[in-house]
């Protein structure tokens, strides 16, 4: 399939190549990024998505779909590698295609790990391994012997999840959600049980740039979530009465800069992540990836999961974050970023060093 890959890039203008990515997620940075870096852009999109990429000016091409998944379908490849698409992924591909295996056309990044993010258990693996910080995690509710977070498969943006103090708890609050239609029976049997780690959530997008073989810190986010970042808008009695069950669905994202004591442990643990991927699928990470993290009151940091793609958080970075422009003295965002390192994959010849 590799070989296959990059016969058709080489099969590419190098003068016309295209940056493309699904309307959705992050795409508007990706695609802003690729017209500041001069590239023309595509963008594949829904009917009900379509005059969002158009009333912001960054789609040069709309190839309109009913189904994301289409964009496994032979005519919208074919169109797609006629247009010199190189496509970035970002976490709507995981959500709403599955696997990027049946994708002939050329991606950023490397294939092989982001197939690894999907799978919490090999996320894990990955983060031990690099030698991280991890909450504990527990096999089953009869093991609960402080709180934890209750967390079900698949990337769905926090939704249905749920804090428990012991296992009559777990059952108490699962049965709760299920009875509100907000999980089913299956998620409460394919759970995942985790330490809670009391402290704050800090998101690190980092970048790994072949050109530069270097690890590049491009922003920092915090997420927003309901209801969990809302329940303190009432007092605790009303929360009480009402039984208010916190849940965590993403609804935007937050910029923050962190103490910068704390930055030498973040960059050694995001280069340490990037040597273990290598370990994994050769030539290990290309791009941008993110760990998610908490932090806790003595300034441990718990890593509790690895995307190893571009984050919707990392649009907080638009047009720079702190730790970008100090980086690169000019405005630099993960969008810019990445279709910076394939402008200069162009002219040094190493596209097909960053193409999976
Ligand atoms: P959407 O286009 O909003 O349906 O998102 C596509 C996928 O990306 C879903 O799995 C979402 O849960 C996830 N997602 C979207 N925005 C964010 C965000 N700001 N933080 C984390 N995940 C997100
Ligand atoms: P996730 O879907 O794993 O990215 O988690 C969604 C949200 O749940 C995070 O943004 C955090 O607010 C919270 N969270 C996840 N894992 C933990 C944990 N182990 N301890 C405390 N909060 C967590």
């Amino acid at each position: 399939m590799r070989d296959e890959i990059l016969r058709i890039l080489s099969s590419y203008d190098q003068e016309e190549v295209r940056i493309g990515t699904i309307g959705s997620h992050s795409a508007l940075n990706i695609l802003k990024g690729a017209k500041e870096e001069g590239f023309e852009t595509v963008c594949i999109c829904r009917e009900r998505e379509r005059f969002v990429y158009e009333s912001f000016g960054v789609a040069d091409h709309i190839i309109q779909v009913d189904d994301y998944r289409e964009l496994l379908d032979e005519a919208i490849q074919r169109k797609l590698i006629e247009l010199n698409t190189v496509l970035i992924p970002h976490g709507s591909y995981n959500a709403y295609i599955g696997s990027l295996y049946n994708l002939k056309v050329p991606v950023f990044g490397n294939r092989v790990l982001m197939e690894w993010e999907t799978v919490r258990e090999k996320q894990r693996e990955w983060l031990e391994r690099a030698g991280l910080k991890l909450p504990r995690t527990y096999s089953s509710p009869d093991e609960i012997d402080g709180l934890v977070i209750v967390k079900y498969p698949g990337a769905r943006g926090g939704k249905g999840y749920f804090i428990a103090r012991d296992r009559d708890d777990f059952y108490r609050k699962a049965g709760k959600l299920v009875r509100r239609g907000i999980i089913s029976e299956e998620d409460v049997d394919s759970a995942h049980i985790q330490q809670y780690v009391l402290g704050v959530p800090v998101y690190f997008s980092f970048f790994y740039s072949v050109v530069n073989g270097r690890i590049e810190l491009i922003a920092i986010d915090r997420r927003y979530e309901s209801n969990v970042d809302g329940i303190s808008r009432i007092p605790a009695e009303e929360q009480l009465e009402a039984g208010i069950i916190p849940t965590y669905t993403v609804v935007g994202n937050i910029p923050l800069v962190v103490r910068e004591s704390l930055l030498s442990r973040i960059l050694r643990d995001g280069q340490r992540v990037y040597e273990y991927s290598k370990r994994i699928a050769e030539p290990g990470m290309v791009g941008p990836f993110c760990l998610e993290s908490i932090i806790d009151e003595n300034g441990e940091i718990y890593y509790f999961e690895i995307s190893a793609r571009i984050v919707a958080g990392s649009t907080v970075g638009i047009p720079a974050s702190p730790y970008s422009y100090v980086l690169f003295g000019e405005n630099m965002y993960m969008g810019r970023r990445i279709a910076r390192e394939i402008r200069i994959g162009i002219e040094k010849d190493m596209l097909g060093e960053m193409i999976f």
